[in-house]
């Protein structure tokens, strides 16, 4: 890892900061959250979690002069066809709210019997800020919505958000299990294995 001994991270999400840390804590990268430089969160616009991830990307590498990792994710509903996704951090407006995000997540799916929702992400990492070859890893998480909260781990709609397989929800998850199950830990894997292959 030796091109990008420092990265800077594009959120000030403490959930996703926390998780993504500890996904690299053992790659000789040194993480820093761009709340240490004062940068203000960019604003994110698009339609698609790939532009908006390269536009907070871009913005936190010009105003550090490093390279930047960013994040964009969401939860997926089938039912509600696809939303919230790309407005999962604002579902229930302004401001950003747990706690109101899953209280209407859960009165929406009242009326609904197919549960099925997937978390998705994707990972950009540009050297720089114009870099015309940014590194870009996404994944999935599928699961189920629940209407009932299970779970104090991970973060915003991890309590609703039930694996079959497991038996239980992302927030009864340890932190570790998560990070190796999830579109975050996924999509990061890969990143780490792309990045391996463009250095090598
Ligand atoms: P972003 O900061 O625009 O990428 O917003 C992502 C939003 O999606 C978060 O604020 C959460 O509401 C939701 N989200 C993404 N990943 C997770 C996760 O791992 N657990 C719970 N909620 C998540």
């Amino acid at each position: 890892m030796g091109d990008f001994p420092r990265i800077v991270i594009a959120s000030n999400n403490a959930g996703k900061l926390r998780e993504i840390r500890a996904i690299l804590a053992p790659l000789q990268i040194e993480v820093m959250p761009q709340s240490d430089f004062n940068v203000a969160e960019a604003d994110e616009p698009y339609d698609t979690f790939v532009e908006n991830a390269l536009a907070k990307a871009r913005h936190a590498s010009r105003a550090t002069g490093l390279p930047a990792l960013a994040d964009d994710s969401g939860i997926c509903v089938a039912a509600l066809n696809g939303e919230p996704g790309v407005h999962s951090a604002r579902f229930a407006g302004e401001p950003k709210s747990d706690t109101r995000n899953n209280e209407k997540l859960v009165d929406l799916m009242r009326a609904h019997h197919d549960r099925r929702a997937h978390y998705y992400c994707v990972i950009v990492l540009v050297r720089h800020a114009d870099d015309p070859e940014p590194i870009i890893a996404d994944a999935a998480w599928h699961g189920e919505i629940v209407l009932e909260p299970r779970g104090s781990g991970g973060f915003g709609y991890d309590p609703y958000f039930y694996l079959p397989d497991l038996k239980c929800t992302a927030a009864e998850l340890a932190a570790e299990q998560k990070n190796r199950l999830s579109h975050r830990g996924k999509a990061l894997a890969v990143l780490v294995q792309k990045l391996a292959a463009v250095e090598s």
